[in-house]
């Protein structure tokens, strides 16, 4: 049997001796795209069980059977950190959850602001995405991914106790730092404006919010997915699982 190098993410329970069917799309990818075959291993995960290595028992075009030997690595879930951003263009916004979901976003929140130039977007392709990122990663988890969602609702039904780090293009300037005081442990959430900032509107509500902290990422206006990085790095070196 090879060492297992490929990643696949099922939604089937995992565990010592389990048998895992194969969807026609992960056969064609393991066995017409991967060139593997009955024998060759492929570690697992499923978002809950952790990642386990399993054994290729049957393989056909339109399918496959793999039975799992054992548990390579456990569970491991991100901090409760939300990423909310506006859609931009597509090839930028793919950019954005996939990089969301390899620096460790919890859950990947679209929202529509007052100058996002997106109506809508396509939440099954984004979460195809997440999945992906996870599978390339190493990680065990993957990021659900919203529908586009109104920032004025999300804002409306916000739970109290989770805090917003509001990326503010309008602070530009010396990077803000967040410091363990503003709440190591807690939920929290990113939120990343669209091509066009924040409106003078949107930016005074958020301000004003008792849950938010307006930040600045540095003296240079970033693009959006540019800022998404930056925002996730900052945040997770200082509150995250980085450290
Ligand atoms: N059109 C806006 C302007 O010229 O001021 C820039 C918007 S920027 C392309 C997109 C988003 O990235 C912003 O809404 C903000 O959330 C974030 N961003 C970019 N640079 C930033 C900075 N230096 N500080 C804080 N947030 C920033």
């Amino acid at each position: 049997m090879k060492a297992a190098k490929i990643r696949l993410y099922v939604e089937h329970p995992l565990g010592q001796g389990q048998t895992v069917p194969l969807s026609r799309d992960q056969a064609h990818y393991l066995f017409g795209v991967m060139r593997q075959g009955v024998g060759d291993a492929v570690l697992l995960f499923n978002g809950r069980d952790g990642e386990w290595r399993a054994r290729v028992a049957e393989a056909s075009k339109r399918g496959g059977l793999l039975e799992v030997d054992g548990q390579t690595a456990p569970q491991r879930d991100p901090p409760d950190l939300w990423l909310m951003f506006a859609p931009i263009k597509k090839a930028r916004t793919d950019f954005i959850v996939e990089k969301a979901a390899e620096m460790g976003a919890a859950r990947i929140l679209p929202v529509q602001t007052d100058f996002t130039n997106a109506e809508r977007i396509r939440q099954d392709r984004l979460q195809a995405h997440a999945v992906e990122a996870a599978e390339q990663c190493g990680g065990t988890y993957v990021p659900g991914v919203a529908e586009l969602q109104k920032l004025d609702h999300v804002l409306s039904d916000w739970p109290q106790d989770r805090q917003l780090m509001f990326c503010d293009e309008a602070l530009a300037g010396p990077a803000s730092a967040l410091a363990d005081s503003t709440g190591r442990g807690k939920p929290w959430a990113i939120l990343i404006g669209p091509e066009g900032g924040f409106s003078d509107q949107e930016r005074a509500r958020l301000r004003a919010l008792p849950f938010a902290h307006a930040v600045s990422l540095g003296p240079r206006i970033l693009r959006a997915d540019t800022a998404t990085v930056a925002a996730m790095t900052l945040w997770q070196q200082a509150l995250g699982d980085w450290t």
